[in-house]
């Protein structure tokens, strides 16, 4: 065979398709405990006796009616590009569901295999599968799997290459003929229906006859512990308080533990800069060489470095736990009612909680919303959501400024007070969104707002060892690199302003001058600004930024940690008002240039994507100058 076999990997959302995925393939796709995370085709390849398989994971779907722009997608490819296999992922725990996408999909191809996964969480809920049975119910392979324990993976594989290896055979449609009288349940309804909707229907009874036969389960009703959860966290009156108590749990764990292992690398790395420095003197090195390397590009990647990774690498994993235990549909329930006052879709709340890690994933998150008027609701207001490029500063700022005489938020009181000051600056985050939404959707975006139906998986243990692991090397890391790239060249470009002179004043007092106005303004300054429009390419240099356009001034200050950081800006004329300032503009300004970019390409409009520039640019500015002058009258 010297043709590469091509595999699509299908099924509903959220039954572990990327984790299968990830086992068969060795790459690192995105996992979640929530439905619509996957809204691309993925490809990877994986090999059984030294023959290649490529391996392509399509879009989670319900059916293949090709409602939505993920069933177009899935259909498409599983209809044109007629695969040689088709691996159709199922939640063991819910057979019936996954059943009537797998019936859907063997009545186009009789190339399907089932992969039962979940297989874990199914014994421990007393739920067992016959697969013998299953397989002749259905006329497919049937594979039970555990991915996450990499359970069954090879036998996938070998079925996946066995099935790749036969011959066109059957033709679609046709399923293996039952054995047994019993059996007959698993035949299709005798009455040809007529539209499609009749279809579905029969589709779905068949499913549910065939999980009847093959599903045995000891507890008549597993999902009752589920559903009491459920109750408290997304009961009417527990839901929202619970949220907000949960945001500021995490963000004190974050503050709390961000602070010393900050010191630390901050020292660190700065010692490190006073040898660099010795040894460029002991090289001969020029002295603009010498500074321009080590007090511009060197210094700024080594703030970005110790401001930022101590909190992402206690946030990330945090947040990735909620999302593996399934809390973020539960969070997209809780919001939703208001979403629909807005004239929005609920399922915005998912893309937002994408947005807090990045608003570029967040912005492409967005194609899991069917309507393109809330779709484009969704993508403007997405960045008012802090990235991780914006988190780390907020969390510093807070700990700085606002967490009251503790300084670096040593004191328990003073940690919670950050925790609780930060949940507040997203919760305006999402207030803004809500309130940009209903204007939006009342004025250039009008329309009502449309039906859907939100799926709240199973509550499932999260592989703590995996997300600490995954939320190490592919989150934070990954930041941080991007972070450092941008940082470099950026501390470069502001020693360069800072040491070129015109007219007798440096260009970056000139640049900083310009802006100072209209900086003071918004209760900030020129060289913030500066900072702020420098940081385009990535949010996080902002910080590191605004610090060298200060330092670069005067004598280069050794900084320790967050109470000396504050003795620079305040020997600049920060003070608590200005840093609240900052952290609002931080909040709502321009998406970055990723965003942007991503932006661009998800709309395909200029016109969009300067709207998503200026209206988060407006509320900043509003923002920042009502808040800077109601500090001056009081
Ligand atoms: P997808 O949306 O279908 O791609 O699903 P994911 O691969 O993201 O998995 C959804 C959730 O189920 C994640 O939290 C996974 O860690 C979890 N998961 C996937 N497969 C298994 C499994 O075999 N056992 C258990 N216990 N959890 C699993």
């Amino acid at each position: 065979m010297n043709k590469k076999s091509v595999i699509a990997l299908a099924g509903n959302p959220n039954v572990g398709k990327s984790t299968v995925f990830n086992a068969l393939t060795g790459l690192r796709q995105h996992t979640g405990n929530w439905p619509g995370k996957t809204v691309a085709c993925a490809s990877g390849s994986f090999f059984v006796q030294g023959q290649e398989y490529i391996l392509t994971d399509l879009p989670g779907t319900y059916s293949l009616a090709a409602h939505s722009a993920e069933e177009e997608i899935a259909r498409d490819f599983i209809c044109s590009q007629e695969p040689d296999a088709v691996i159709i992922v199922c939640d063991a725990t819910c057979l019936e569901r996954s059943l009537s996408l797998a019936l859907q999909i063997a009545s186009l191809t009789s190339r399907g295999i089932l992969c039962v996964n979940l297989l874990d969480e199914a014994r421990k809920k007393g739920i067992s599968i016959d697969c013998t049975l299953l397989s002749r119910l259905t006329g497919m392979p049937v594979v039970p799997c555990a991915a996450a324990r990499n359970e069954g993976i090879q036998e996938l594989a070998r079925q996946a290459a066995l099935m790749c290896q036969s011959p066109p055979d059957s033709p679609p449609g046709i399923a293996a003929p039952p054995d047994s009288p019993s059996e007959t349940a698993a035949l299709p309804d005798m009455a040809v229906p007529e539209s499609d909707e009749e279809k579905a229907a029969a589709l779905i009874r068949r499913a549910e006859r065939i999980a009847a036969q093959a599903v045995a389960c000891q507890t008549a009703d597993y999902h009752e512990r589920d559903r009491k959860i459920d109750r408290i966290l997304t009961g009417r009156r527990t839901g929202l308080p619970l949220m907000l108590l949960l945001l500021t749990a995490v963000l004190w764990l974050t503050i709390a533990g961000a602070n010393y292992p900050g010191i630390l690398l901050s020292r660190l790395l700065f010692h490190f800069q006073d040898i660099l420095l010795v040894w460029a003197d002991r090289a001969g090195a020029a002295p603009w060489l010498r500074d321009m390397l080590i007090l511009g590009v060197y210094q700024t990647v080594a703030w970005v470095i110790s401001v930022m990774l101590p909190p992402m690498a206690i946030f990330f994993p945090l947040f990735t736990l909620l999302e593996d235990l399934g809390y973020l549909p539960r969070a997209a329930f809780n919001l939703d009612h208001i979403f629909k006052k807005c004239s929005a879709c609920g399922k915005q709340a998912l893309t937002m909680c994408m947005g807090l890690g990045c608003n570029a994933v967040g912005v492409s998150g967005c194609r899991i919303i069917d309507s393109p008027r809330e779709r484009l609701i969704a993508i403007l207001t997405n960045s008012f959501m802090p990235c991780n490029g914006r988190f780390p500063m907020l969390a510093a700022l807070t700990a700085i400024f606002l967490i009251p005489a503790a300084g670096a938020g040593d004191s328990g009181m003073g940690t919670l007070a950050g925790a609780l000051i930060l949940a507040l600056v997203i919760c305006l985050g999402i207030l803004l969104t809500f309130l940009v939404s209903w204007t939006l959707s009342r004025t250039i975006l009008k329309g009502f707002p449309s039906s859907f139906t939100l799926e709240l998986p199973p509550y499932r243990k999260p592989q703590a060892g995996r997300i600490i692991l995954r939320s190490i090397l592919d989150r934070t890391l990954f930041v941080l690199g991007r972070a450092a790239a941008a940082a470099a060249p950026a501390g470069l470009f502001i020693w360069l302003l800072a040491n070129t002179e015109a007219g007798g004043m440096t260009l970056l007092s000139r640049i900083t001058a310009i802006l100072d106005p209209l900086g003071r303004f918004m209760g900030m300054d020129g060289v913030i600004l500066t900072a702020f429009i420098l940081g385009f390419p990535a949010n996080e240099i902002v910080i590191p930024a605004a610090l060298m356009c200060y330092l670069s001034a005067g004598t280069l200050i050794q900084i320790e940690d967050y109470a000396q950081l504050g003795q620079i800006f305040a020997a600049n004329g920060w003070t608590g008002a200005t840093a609240f300032c900052v952290m609002l503009f931080s909040l709502c300004h321009w998406p970055c240039a990723a965003s942007c970019m991503t932006i661009y390409r998800e709309t395909g409009k200029l016109r969009w994507t300067l709207l998503s520039i200026l209206i988060p640019t407006l509320c900043g500015f509003i923002l920042c100058s009502l808040a800077h002058h109601a500090a001056m009258l009081l």
